[in-house]
Parts: C-alpha cells; sequence; structure tokens
C-alpha cells in the first residue's frame, strides 16, 4: 500500500506549492475534479520506486464566523490521522508564530513520524536563520524552496525513510496471468457495496476461503468463481463481521485510493436513486487517473422509475464521459440481478488490461493506420511514425517510435487509440499511448 505523507502548516507557508511538486502532473480532467475536494487536497507522486499520496490541508476556506484557528486545527488533525508520516511547513522568512508553536505542540504529543520543513529558503545559508525553528522541540530542521524546487527531492526522501518501506517487487506479464484478479468495489457509502460483495459471497459458484494468516477484520477474501481466482482487496468504508459484510458510516479518500491501487480492476458502483453525484465524478476521477480496468455499475435499478432510469442514463453520459471505454452495467444486488453479466465484463476487463501485444502486430497496425490516414504537417514538422512496441500493462501502454512525433495532435492518437483498441478488443481499460522521438 502506498504511503501517505500529509503536509500541515498555516496558511501561507507554501503547502500547496509544495503539494504541487511532489504531485505528478494530473490529467486535466482529474484536475477539475479536485476543486470537489474542498477542504483537502489529495495526490499522488513517485520518487525513484516508491510511490506515495500526498494530502495537503492548504485548500480549505477559512469560515470568519468559525475561526481560522478551530478550522485549520480540524484539517490539520484529519489529515495527520491519515498520514503515515507528516510534513509540518513553517516560512523560514517570516519565522515563528503562535500558530506554528500550537501545530508544533500538536504534533508532539501525537508522536507520529514528522519533519519540520521551513520552505521559501531559497538563497539562505542554513544554520543562522533557521535555528529559531528548534524551538519547536521537532528536531532537525529540512530547509526547502517549494517554488523554486530546492531540496524537495532530498525531502521527500527522508520522509519516506522514516517509514522502513520494504522494497517494491517488479510484476512481470506471467505474475499477473497466474495470480488472482484483485478486485476492488469503490463507491460512495449507502450505494450498496456490502450488500453486492455479500451477494456475491452468497452466491453458490463462487468459493470463499480464509486465507491463512489474514486476521478477522482484514477485508480482503479471495474467492474462486468458475475456474478464476479472484482476490477482493481493501474496500473503503467495509468491515467483516464474521462471514459478513457491513458499512461503515466513514468515507475515506486514503483507503478508497489505496484500494483502486491495488487493485486490477475496479468496479465503481453508483446509486441508480441518488444519480452521478460530485463525489461519483471525483472517485471515478482518481480511477481514471490510477489507470486501473474498471467497470460501472449502477445499483439499485429495481428501485427507480423510467423517467429516473432515463435521467441517470443522462447524467452518466456527461459526467462520467472519460470514463466511456468502461462497461456499463444495470443492476440491483439486493434481488441479485444483473450479477451475471458483471462478472463476465470484470474479467473481460482484466483480460483487456493484461494483453500482450507483440511489436510485429502494433506496428503493422500503426503502418496501416498511417496508410488510411496521414498525420498532418505542422509547420515544416510532418511527424514520422516508424514503429510501436508495448512499453506495459495494466494500463496497457503502446509506445510508438519516430521523428518529429511532439508534433502528432491529440486528435491523431484519439485515431490511433481507436484502431488498437478495436483491433486487441480492450473494453474497460484505458489504454496510454506514448511518443518517442529518436533525434
Ligand atoms: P499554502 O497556503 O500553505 O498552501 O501556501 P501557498 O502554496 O499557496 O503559497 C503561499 C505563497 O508563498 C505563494 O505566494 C507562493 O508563491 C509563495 N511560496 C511558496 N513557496 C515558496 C518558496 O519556496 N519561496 C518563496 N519565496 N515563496 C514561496
Ligand atoms: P455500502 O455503504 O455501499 O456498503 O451500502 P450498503 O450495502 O450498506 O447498502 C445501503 C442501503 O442500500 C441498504 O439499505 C441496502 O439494503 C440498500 N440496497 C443495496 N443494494 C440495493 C439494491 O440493489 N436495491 C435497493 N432497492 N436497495 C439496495
Amino acid at each position: 500500500m502506498k504511503p501517505v505523507i500529509a503536509l500541515v502548516g498555516r496558511p501561507n507557508v507554501g503547502k500547496s506549492t509544495l503539494f504541487n511538486r511532489m504531485t505528478k502532473s494530473r490529467d486535466a480532467i482529474v484536475a477539475d475534479f479536485a476543486g470537489l475536494t474542498r477542504d483537502r487536497h489529495y495526490g499522488q507522486g513517485k520518487q525513484g520506486k516508491h510511490e506515495y499520496i500526498v494530502i495537503d490541508t492548504g485548500g480549505f476556506e477559512p469560515d470568519a464566523s468559525k475561526g481560522i484557528f478551530k478550522e485549520m486545527a480540524k484539517q490539520t488533525r484529519q489529515a495527520v490521522a491519515e498520514a503515515d508520516v507528516v510534513l509540518f511547513i513553517v516560512d523560514a522568512r517570516a519565522g515563528l508564530s503562535a500558530q506554528d508553536h500550537e501545530i508544533g505542540n500538536y504534533l508532539r504529543r501525537l508522536g507520529k513520524p514528522a519533519l519540520l520543513v521551513a520552505n521559501k529558503a531559497e538563497g539562505m545559508r542554513e544554520g543562522a536563520q533557521l535555528t529559531e525553528f528548534y524551538e519547536l522541540g521537532l528536531g532537525d530542521v529540512v530547509a526547502v524552496s517549494a517554488a523554486h524546487g530546492q531540496g524537495v527531492r532530498s525531502l521527500v526522501e527522508q520522509a519516506l525513510g522514516q517509514l522502513n518501506l520494504p522494497e517494491p517487487e517488479e510484476e512481470t506479464l506471467d505474475d499477473v496471468e497466474k495470480a488472482p484478479i484483485r478486485l476492488a468495489v469503490a463507491g460512495r457509502p449507502n450505494v450498496g457495496k456490502s450488500t453486492l460483495i455479500n451477494a456475491w459471497l452468497g452466491e453458490e459458484r463462487l468459493v470463499a476461503f480464509d486465507m491463512p494468516g489474514t486476521t478477522r477484520d482484514a477485508i480482503s477474501v479471495p474467492f474462486e468463481r468458475n475456474g478464476q481466482k479472484f482476490e477482493l482487496i481493501d474496500t473503503a468504508g467495509l468491515r467483516r463481521k464474521g462471514k459478513v459484510f457491513e458499512a461503515i458510516e466513514k468515507f475515506s479518500v486514503v483507503k478508497t485510493l489505496q484500494a483502486i491501487e491495488g487493485a486490477n480492476v475496479v468496479l465503481l458502483l453508483i446509486d441508480a436513486t441518488q444519480g452521478v453525484t460530485d463525489q461519483d465524478a471525483h472517485i471515478a476521477g482518481y480511477v481514471l487517473e490510477s489507470g486501473r480496468a474498471v467497470v460501472v455499475a449502477v445499483n439499485k435499478w429495481d428501485a427507480v422509475d423510467d423517467y429516473q432510469r432515463q435521467m441517470l442514463e443522462r447524467s452518466i453520459e456527461t459526467r462520467l464521459s472519460f470514463l466511456k471505454f468502461a462497461p456499463l452495467h444495470f443492476i440491483s444486488a439486493q434481488k441479485r440481478q444483473g450479477l451475471g453479466p458483471l462478472w463476465a465484463s470484470l474479467v473481460q476487463a482484466h483480460k483487456s488490461a493484461t494483453c500482450k501485444m507483440p511489436t510485429p502486430v502494433l506496428t503493422r497496425l500503426l503502418l496501416e493506420a498511417i496508410q488510411y490516414q496521414t498525420p498532418k504537417k505542422v509547420g515544416s514538422y510532418r511527424p514520422k511514425m516508424r514503429y510501436a512496441h508495448q512499453g506495459g500493462m495494466n494500463p496497457p501502454l503502446i509506445v510508438i517510435h519516430g521523428n518529429s512525433l511532439e508534433h502528432v495532435t491529440e486528435a491523431y492518437k484519439r485515431f490511433l487509440e481507436g484502431r488498437f483498441r478495436k483491433e486487441f478488443n480492450l473494453v474497460g481499460t484505458p489504454l496510454r499511448i506514448e511518443m518517442k522521438t529518436s533525434h
């Protein structure tokens, strides 16, 4: 599971700037959804072999009536609770304030791994100007400049270094073929996740078994269905009680993100009686960004009338248009309707996500596509695509080699994507295309 790093500190110390440095540039679509978590922002980053999740508490809007301190304290506590390691940001130029002391005291009492970070330290000589921060009693001060990107790599390294992370294992194509399909069921509270999972586990064709060594509350259930092994991975917002699952009220973005990341295939559940909510779209944005295979199921189809069904189909078309590649199912977990075809889609999505695409086939498809429609000339450049190979899977990645490929338009990439998708019968997985220009 990816470790979680929280950024806390009073307003204006540079948390958001640091957050942007620590997270990869995100998909435009996902960036739009980021605004939906009003209070805390969640992003993902990678350094060396290690991937991590970052929480920024900078996004909240101070409510004058409640008092900025109170709100900040609340945001800080929630982010800290979710984090494995905390970065406490102070302003190297402004020096210590009463608020800094308050946060510092809180963190010291808590005893969670934390690093004190003095931001805006560009052009400063460590030592003299930073000594006052030792007053906080949090040990060494790490000087960085988020705006200039100085010291950020080393900061992330130190943060991850606090956690004794295991070396991530490289997965090969063969590993994935033999391993069970890791499945995560994602969705807001009350969409019917536990009802669906219990319906599955009650199915005759499905054999649940306990893995040795797993604790009773660990929500990771291996099972077999029609000879295919699955592993239902820790699904946020559920608790296992003996043999049945029950929902817990709290919705955790971090848990949802971790479940999505840990899965091969994500089943995104939507509640037919509620329509597509902001939170649904937000979760869908994370699924897209993760590159996981995805199937969308609208649950409680039994509880809506024809008019609601029409409205729903329209709102899915508009609000989840960026998941067009995902198969869509209408089900009733309670009445156990539509579950068979849903299984078929989940298996098919996994197959698509782990599909092998041989270089000769890819290259032939590429050359055929070019013959059908040549990429446009941009200025005096005409992109010259020469061959293609598979650079990864889950999501499948096709790397195209040639010259002047930075001039290939988005529209042309979509055209290529369509041709590749059709040939390999890819459904339920994003397909990524990367252009590699050799000079
Ligand atoms: P937040 O409220 O803690 O999220 O702070 P922001 O990231 O919004 O930054 C507050 C202000 O500090 C902005 O004007 C930033 O441009 C500025 N800032 C952030 N990082 C640095 C830095 O490393 N050096 C300097 N000089 N300014 C910075
Ligand atoms: P979770 O929070 O996502 O795990 O949701 P639950 O499985 O606890 O379901 C929330 C509520 O929706 C419960 O009252 C369920 O009985 C109800 N529910 C779940 N699936 C269906 C369904 O297919 N149809 C109808 N009408 N209600 C459902």
